[in-house]
């Protein structure tokens, strides 16, 4: 029987764009999709872009969660998901006169549209494989001017970041197979904290960030190594 999953990817693969592809985009610095962010797209942060835009304005990772971000959760996952906060204008808060404030550090995910990215664990290497393909998307931009899909990753660096992406997807794998392992209301609670901790808040910015996941990664493995919560008799 096909999964979501499968599904998912089928429907993408039609479109997915090589490296060596081309789309047609020139955005014209409006600013309506900083001010007006649509509720069903919310701009999901990780690690990444957390630790970037903590370098950028010399702030800790702590505060960037604390003055500029929400937490929700997340659906079948059952993950703490950090989302941008929005003012209740419906504002980004990092948008000031109309510009990004962290533009040259902003989210991985403003930095690549209209690219959108997905990750597919690839089953023989146990590593996650990235695939591009083009959001759907109806804003001021305007679709004149050829723009090479590797030439518009490489404007904000995306790639230097792929091995930390990959890692937080394992450690929030090994998260979110915890969180359906708790069984009573405090195991609950207790993976959720543990969870948006290694995930999100447990980071220097004044190191570098791939041996603090793979530090965060190797805690929560050696914590539960058998991928599950010790019973009690
Ligand atoms: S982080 Fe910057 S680019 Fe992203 S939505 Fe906020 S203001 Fe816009
Ligand atoms: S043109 Fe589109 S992508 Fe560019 S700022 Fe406006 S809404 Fe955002």
């Amino acid at each position: 029987m096909k999964t979501k999953r499968d599904y998912q990817h089928t429907r993408l693969d039609q479109n997915f764009l090589s490296k060596d592809s081309s789309f047609r985009f020139r955005c014209t610095e409006c600013g309506e999709c900083c001010r007006n962010v649509p509720r069903e797209d919310k701009i999901i942060l990780s690690p990444v872009d957390l630790y970037r835009a903590a370098r950028y304005m010399d702030i800790s990772i702590q505060e960037v969660l604390g003055t500029y971000c929400d937490m929700i959760p997340g659906g079948e996952s059952m993950l703490p998901l950090v989302i941008l906060k929005e003012r209740l204008d419906g504002s980004c808060s990092f948008l000031k006169k109309g510009k990004c404030t962290i533009h040259e550090a902003k989210p991985l995910a403003c930095a690549m549209f209209p690219l959108g990215r997905i990750a597919f664990l690839n089953d023989v290497t146990g590593e996650h494989e990235f695939h591009y393909y083009l959001e759907e998307f109806q804003c001021a931009a305007e679709k004149d001017t050829p723009v090479r899909v590797q030439e518009w990753l490489d404007r904000f660096d995306i790639e230097t970041y792929d091995e930390c992406i990959r890692l937080y997807k394992r450690l929030g794998g090994v998260c979110s197979r915890l969180m359906h392992e708790a069984k009573t209301l405090e195991e609950r609670q207790e993976m959720f904290q543990t969870a948006f901790f290694l995930m999100y808040a447990k980071y220097d910015k004044d190191q570098p960030l791939q041996p603090q996941i793979e530090q965060n990664l190797a805690f929560i493995q050696s914590m539960y190594p058998d991928g599950s919560f010790p019973r009690k008799n």
